[in-house]
């Protein structure tokens, strides 16, 4: 089987899987589940926290106003949504966009460890500090704040290839705090800038 045609296909699995998941208590209020979309061969990964309103409606992720200032950041930089992919830590929508609890985000990152695992980005950008703390975590290092952390680029070899992690503030921040605004799009410079030594 060549690499398009099983990618496709693994990603279409946890498509279904999640579709009819019951590990945490998140499934009893979603409506749709958000699974992640974007380039199956993307190098740049971007992981958000959790569907809200409009992406629990719609079953995409960043389609609400985060979303809307997501894409307006991405422009800034050149990038299309097209070129990159999307998912969060929980694929099912918190009531009133509460916090992840920890037993949800042990429940669900299984799915998005795998998607990972298939798409094999050269570069994760985390967005808010559960997405920053889960994937720190599990490169082995402590996330500490993310006024200390953001735009800085953690090397690794965790996942069993090269990956840097730039964590950043979850756009949402973004919509209360016009500060925030101007510190995602420093840091997303930094990644366009990483990006282009390496190539991609
Ligand atoms: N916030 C997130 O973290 N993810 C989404 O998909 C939407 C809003
Ligand atoms: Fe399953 Fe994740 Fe939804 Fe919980 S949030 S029900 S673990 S898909």
């Amino acid at each position: 089987m060549n690499d398009k045609i099983s990618r496709e296909k693994l990603i279409e699995e946890i498509k279904r899987e999640v579709e009819n998941c019951r590990k945490c208590e998140l499934h009893k209020f979603r409506r749709k589940p958000v699974i992640g979309e974007g380039n199956l061969y993307a190098k740049l990964m971007f992981i958000g926290e959790a569907p809200g309103y409009w992406e629990d409606i719609k079953g995409r992720p960043f389609v609400g106003a985060a979303g809307k200032l997501l894409d307006e950041l991405l422009f800034s930089i050149g990038v299309q949504r097209s070129e990159i992919y999307i998912a969060n830590i929980l694929k099912c929508r918190p009531p009133k966009n509460r916090d992840p609890k920890p037993n949800e985000v042990r429940a669900c990152t299984p799915y998005l460890d795998r998607q990972i695992l298939i798409i094999k980005p050269k570069v994760i950008v985390t967005l808010g500090r559960h997405s920053t703390s889960y994937i720190l975590s599990k490169a082995g290092l402590r996330f500490k704040r993310m006024t200390d952390d953001h735009g800085k680029i953690f090397e690794v070899d965790h996942f069993g290839w090269n990956l840097k992690i730039v964590p950043t503030f979850h756009p949402a921040s973004a919509l209360y705090n016009p500060r925030y605004k101007s510190l995602i799009l420093k840091d997303l410079k930094l990644i366009s800038k990483i990006l282009e030594e390496m190539e991609i």
